[in-house]
């Protein structure tokens, strides 16, 4: 046996539930055998955009990004990936701000 010991029922590896990174693997998160979400069935908890598992980088928005940005001084809002530095709307290079992370939560 390896050292991933979660006991007889543990599935193959799942983006439904190793999204987890622990020491550069994916672990469960708590509580995952009570309630399995189905899969590509996750919003984000914050603005409710369906999320996209990606096993490099985690949960992602629809753009790609796992953080959506806005504009302090335009107002545009999106979650590009790579992040950018440059406002794509109006092209500020100093008032780019995260506003949140993706945050799994079943619809
Ligand atoms: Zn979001
Ligand atoms: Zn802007």
């Amino acid at each position: 046996m390896s050292g991933n010991n979660f006991g007889p029922q543990e599935p193959p590896q799942d983006p439904r539930i190793f999204n987890r990174k622990v020491n550069g693997a994916y672990r469960p998160l708590a509580g995952f055998f009570n309630a399995l979400p189905p899969i590509g069935g996750m919003v984000c908890h914050w603005c409710k955009q369906p999320l996209t598992f990606d096993p490099q980088r985690g949960w992602t928005h629809p753009e790609g990004g796992l953080y959506v940005m806005y504009c302090k001084a335009c107002g545009w809002e999106g979650a590009p990936y790579p992040s950018p530095t440059t406002c794509p709307n109006c092209g500020d290079t100093h008032s780019l701000r995260d506003k949140h992370a993706a945050l799994p939560e079943k619809p």
